[in-house]
């Protein structure tokens, strides 16, 4: 087994492994300097489990009814075979798709493992590519891989991929919306970055089969309920920029290796769970164990990572705790004490503080005369 695989099955413990998705990897690619959450995507681990475990609850992700409408919305677009979707792509965006095949990659002869499901991913889609018939496959569920800061995190995508015109396309199909011609911007604009992910994905592996990336669309495909009722509508969504962004994003995250290398030996998440499948291992010294990795919090961290509650705690009394800019601003500040005590003049600044002191003060002298005026 490679080594790097085997340390991080050491780290998440007993349970499976959970994939990434698209989703998940436009999150990490939101706050890429954070090793934390990095090296416990990279294993798998369940952050949310650990989380609840550690006393703080995720208080964020999609509500069980959202989920549940999504599900069914999903299901009634993939239908017999995809026919609904087959009758959108044809007559809404113009794309001559003929009859197609249906291969639904969600298992392979009964056996859901990501290494087998991508084998076969990977085989479908050379023989899709090399095909000059265009045969118009639609590909179910396919298992991809993307290389995250050194190793595969596997997706586990819910979309269809298509080839039409010589080139496949990706289907997103999402829950929301799209009334009167118009969807939730913030949606949209989510839904545009993880189909770039998959975008992405199916370029790196139809590039190792020896394709050029253009084989794969920029266009995808957004499905989605039309006004308030159930007929899903198809729109194309033009992510080249959200692939460069992505692009750029990926190459800042850190290296899992030297992540790993300032780790003690025997580190590990694991719940241990019993046989009624609850967590057993002590919150000390799981906390004990997190608290090794260096985390980088900032508030946008509540609306995309399950351990923001713990983190958010964690760094208190710290400035990164007030947001990015304001960190920013403060210019190698750390703690909020030192910013009060800078501003109130009872801090003798340090060696390079001289000039965010004399800012602070300023600040500090307006907002006293402000309050006095007012009073
Ligand atoms: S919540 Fe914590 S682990 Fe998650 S991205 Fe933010 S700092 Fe990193």
């Amino acid at each position: 087994m490679d080594p790097l695989v085997d340390r991080l099955d050491r780290i998440r413990g007993t349970v499976a492994p959970r994939n990434h998705n698209a989703r998940t990897i436009a999150a990490l690619t939101s706050n890429p300097g954070c090793g934390r959450r990095g090296l416990m995507d990279a294993a798998g681990v369940n952050k949310g489990a650990v989380a609840g475990q550690l006393g703080f609850p995720a208080g964020f992700g999609q509500s069980r009814f959202a989920i549940a409408r999504g599900n069914a919305f999903e299901a009634q677009v993939k239908a017999d075979g995809a026919a609904e979707l087959l009758q959108l792509l044809r007559e809404r965006l113009g794309l001559a798709i003929p009859e197609v095949a249906y291969d639904d990659l969600s298992n392979v002869g009964g056996n859901a493992s990501r290494e087998v499901r991508y084998a076969r991913t990977k085989a479908l889609l050379a023989r899709a590519a090399s095909d000059r018939d265009d045969a118009g496959t639609l590909f179910d569920h396919p298992m991809l891989r993307l290389e995250i800061a050194g190793y595969y995190a596997y997706l586990e995508p819910d979309l269809i991929a298509f080839r039409a015109g010589g080139k496949f396309h990706v289907v997103e199909i999402k829950s929301f919306a799209v009334i009167d011609g118009q969807a939730d911007p913030g949606k949209t604009a989510a839904a545009a970055t993880q189909s770039a992910v998959y975008v992405m994905a199916m370029r790196e592996l139809l590039a190792e089969l020896g394709h050029p990336p253009e084989t794969v669309s920029h266009e995808v495909v957004l499905v989605c309920p039309e006004n308030f009722a159930n007929r899903p509508t198809a729109t194309l969504v033009d992510v080249r920029k959200q692939l460069t962004v992505l692009r750029r994003q990926l190459s800042r995250l850190t290296r899992l290796e030297a992540i790993l290398d300032a780790l003690p030996a025997g580190l590990s998440f694991d719940l241990a769970y019993d046989a009624d499948q609850q967590p057993t291992r002590p919150a000390d010294e799981l906390r004990k164990a997190v608290s090794t990795i260096d985390a980088r919090y900032s508030p946008d961290c509540l609306g995309t990572c399950e351990m923001a509650f713990f983190c958010r705690d964690e760094a208190a009394g710290s400035t990164s705790a007030l947001g990015r800019s304001v960190r920013d601003d403060l210019g190698g500040v750390e703690s909020i004490g030192t910013v009060l005590g800078l501003a109130r003049g009872t801090l003798t600044p340090g060696a390079g503080q001289e000039e965010i002191a004399g800012l602070l003060r300023f600040a500090h002298k307006l907002r006293t005369e402000c309050l006095d005026g007012i009073g």
